[in-house]
């Protein structure tokens, strides 16, 4: 049974664009500054600073360099310890939750199965934000 799908809901959407992306046309040698690549926390708007860091070429400013460094080590320090926990296979079989009689050893499992799903969720947020407000154009992936 073939499909179809209502032409009216297409063009419905369909508005007025112009095609102006022509903005920057003009004056081909003009060496325009590097501005910071940084979208701010509304993560549409971008940085109006000057880029002065990074490297080879400088692509944000000073403040959003520091944020960038730090967001990148807390992402890859929660990516090492899932990796650890992944590699080195810590968390507990069935079998093993079967033998567990001492709540305490429970517990601390579960903490610690609890700082896992941390990482993680740590690692995943900071790498959507690293990729959202630090590269333009979704240039990462
Ligand atoms: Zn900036």
């Amino acid at each position: 049974m073939p499909k179809r799908k209502a032409d009216s809901e297409v063009t419905a959407n369909a508005t007025a664009r112009g095609n102006t992306n022509e903005n920057d046309a003009q004056g081909t040698s003009r060496p325009s500054p590097p501005q910071c690549h940084t979208l701010l926390e509304d993560e549409i708007t971008r940085c109006g600073q000057l880029a002065t860091e990074g490297h080879p070429k400088p692509e944000r400013c000073k403040e959003h360099h520091t944020q960038y460094r730090t967001l990148y080590k807390k992402y890859k320090d929660a990516s090492k310890v899932v990796d650890e926990v992944k590699g080195g296979a810590e968390l507990p079989t069935r079998g093993e939750i079967g033998r567990y009689t001492d709540r305490h050893a429970v517990l601390e499992k579960v903490s610690w199965v609890c700082d896992y799903l941390e990482a993680i969720r740590v690692e995943k947020a900071g790498r959507e934000i690293h990729s959202k407000r630090f590269f333009l154009e979704g240039e990462c992936r």
